[in-house]
C-alpha cells in the first residue's frame, strides 16, 4: 500500500516538479538495457588491471615486458576462440563489433572485386553493416536487401534467388540488437558455401549468450563486441575463416598476422577474453534464467492494451523483450521510466534520439505510428527476480499515466 502510494505519487509529480538528485538513491533502480552495454563483471576488471602498469609491455615488443603481454594476448586469442569453435589463428581483434562489420563488409568487397560487384545482406542488419554497404553503393556496388517477415526473419529461399555469379558476400546477423529474432544463419551459410560466396554473420548479440559454431553456421566471417558481454568497451574481434580472402582495411603495422595494423589494447583484450570466457561457463543456465525472465515479461506486458509484441514469440534473445504502445510515444516512456529508475531503449542505442522509426520496424511492416510507441528492455546477469516484478508494476503505470495525460491534453486544448 505504501508502495503504492509512493509510486502514484511520484508519477502525478514527476511531470510538474522536479525532484532533488538525492530521491534517486531512494528508489530501486533497474538496468534493463543491456543490449546497448552491460557493466564490466568485476573479476574481468582483476584481470585487467596489471595490464595498464606492472605488464605495460608492447606485445609487439622481443623483451620480456613484450613477450608477457604477447602472452597474454594469445590466451585471450584462444579464449575467444574456443568460444566459437575456431582456431586461434582464426580471430583478429579490433576496436569492436562495428569495426569487425567494417572489416567484413569492405575487407571481402575490396579483395574480391575481380569477381564481381554485388552483396547481399538483410535488411535489418546493424547500421554498422548497412552503412559501408551504402558507402559501396554510392561507388557503384550493387546491395541486394533481403526482405524479413513479420517476425523480422530472412527467408533462406529468397537468398538462394538473390545469389548471383558476382556475389562476393551474404551478411545476415544472428540475431537482432532491437527485436530479437534469431536469423536461420546455418542454412543461409550452407547456401552460400554451395554457390561459393562468402558469409559474413554479425554476432554481436549472440556470442556468449547463445552457444555457437562457425562450422555449424557456415560462416567464414563472424564478428564480436565484448561491451555487450560483461567486458570493456572499445575491443571485439572478428573470425576470418582460414582461407577466405579478405583485405585489411586498417593500414599500418604487421600486427594481427599483417590483418590489422595498430598497437594491441592489451588491457581491453585481456578482459574480453575473461569475460566471453566466463560467459561461456555458464551460458546455459544464464539462457535460462533470461529466457524465464523475458516470458514472464512479456506474458505481464501483453496485456496492456494496445500492446504489440515486436520480433519472433520463441526464435528471440534470451533477455530481449521488445513492444511497441498504441498511443504513447518511446521518447516520453523512456524519460517516464528514467524518472522510476528504470534504464530502457527505444530499439537501438545508435537510432534514439532521431523521430524517424527505425529500419528494422520499417522493415517488420509496423505502421510509423505504432512503431513511435516502441520500447525494448533487455535483461542481463545482474537482474534478479525482484526487479522482474518492479519492471511488471511500473511499465503498465507509466504507459497508463502518459496516456491519461494525453487524453487531459487533448481535452484541455478541445
Ligand atoms: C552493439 C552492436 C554492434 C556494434 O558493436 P560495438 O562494439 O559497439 O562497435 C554491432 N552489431 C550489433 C548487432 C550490435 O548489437
Amino acid at each position: 500500500m505504501r508502495e503504492n502510494l509512493a509510486r502514484l505519487l511520484a508519477l502525478s509529480c514527476y511531470r510538474v516538479i522536479a525532484l532533488p538528485r538525492w530521491y534517486t538513491c531512494l528508489m530501486l533502480r533497474v538496468y534493463a538495457d543491456h543490449g546497448a552495454t552491460t557493466p564490466v563483471d568485476p573479476r574481468v576488471v582483476q584481470a585487467m588491471l596489471p595490464f595498464f602498469s606492472d605488464k605495460f609491455g608492447n606485445a609487439s615488443s622481443v623483451h620480456q615486458w613484450g613477450q608477457e603481454a604477447r602472452e597474454a594476448v594469445d590466451v585471450a586469442r584462444e579464449r575467444i576462440a574456443a568460444a566459437i569453435g575456431a582456431n586461434p589463428s582464426e580471430v583478429v581483434f579490433t576496436s569492436g563489433a562495428t569495426e569487425s562489420d567494417n572489416f567484413a563488409v569492405l575487407g571481402a568487397a575490396y579483395a574480391n572485386e575481380g569477381k564481381g560487384r554485388h552483396l547481399i545482406i538483410s535488411s535489418v542488419e546493424h547500421h554498422a553493416v548497412l552503412e559501408p554497404c551504402r558507402f559501396l553503393e554510392s561507388r557503384g556496388w550493387h546491395v541486394a536487401y533481403l526482405p524479413v517477415d513479420r517476425y523480422g526473419m530472412v527467408d533462406p529461399d529468397d537468398v538462394r534467388t538473390a545469389i548471383r555469379d558476382d556475389t562476393v558476400l551474404i551478411s545476415v546477423m544472428h540475431s537482432n540488437n532491437e527485436i530479437g529474432t534469431i536469423e536461420p544463419v546455418a542454412e543461409i551459410g550452407r547456401l552460400a558455401r554451395e554457390r561459393g560466396v562468402l558469409m559474413h554473420t554479425d554476432a554481436a548479440q549472440s556470442v556468449g549468450i547463445l552457444p555457437l559454431s562457425v562450422d555449424d553456421l557456415s560462416v567464414d566471417l563472424l564478428s564480436m563486441s565484448s561491451h555487450k558481454r560483461y567486458g570493456p568497451k572499445g575491443v571485439g574481434a572478428l573470425y576470418i575463416r582460414k582461407g577466405a580472402t579478405v583485405s585489411r582495411i586498417q593500414h599500418g603495422g604487421s600486427h594481427e598476422r599483417n590483418r590489422r595494423g595498430g598497437t594491441e589494447n592489451v588491457p581491453a583484450i585481456v578482459g574480453f577474453g575473461t569475460a566471453i570466457e566466463i560467459a561461456v561457463a555458464s551460458v546455459e543456465d544464464e539462457a535460462s534464467r533470461l529466457r524465464r525472465f523475458r516470458d514472464r515479461l512479456i506474458e505481464g506486458l501483453r496485456h496492456i492494451e494496445g500492446a504489440h509484441l515486436n520480433g519472433h514469440p520463441t526464435r528471440r534473445l534470451p533477455g530481449n523483450v521488445n513492444f511497441s504502445f498504441e498511443g504513447v510515444d518511446s521518447e516520453s516512456v523512456l524519460m517516464a521510466l528514467d524518472f522510476q529508475g528504470v534504464a530502457a531503449s527505444s530499439g537501438s542505442a545508435c537510432t534514439s534520439g532521431s523521430l524517424e522509426p527505425s529500419h528494422v520496424l520499417t522493415a517488420i511492416g509496423l505502421p510509423p505510428e505504432i512503431a513511435a510507441g516502441t520500447v525494448r528492455l533487455s535483461l542481463g546477469r545482474e537482474n534478479v527476480d525482484g526487479e522482474i516484478e518492479h519492471l511488471l508494476l511500473v511499465v503498465p503505470d507509466v504507459i497508463e499515466s502518459l496516456r491519461g495525460a494525453s487524453r487531459r491534453m487533448s481535452k484541455a486544448v478541445r
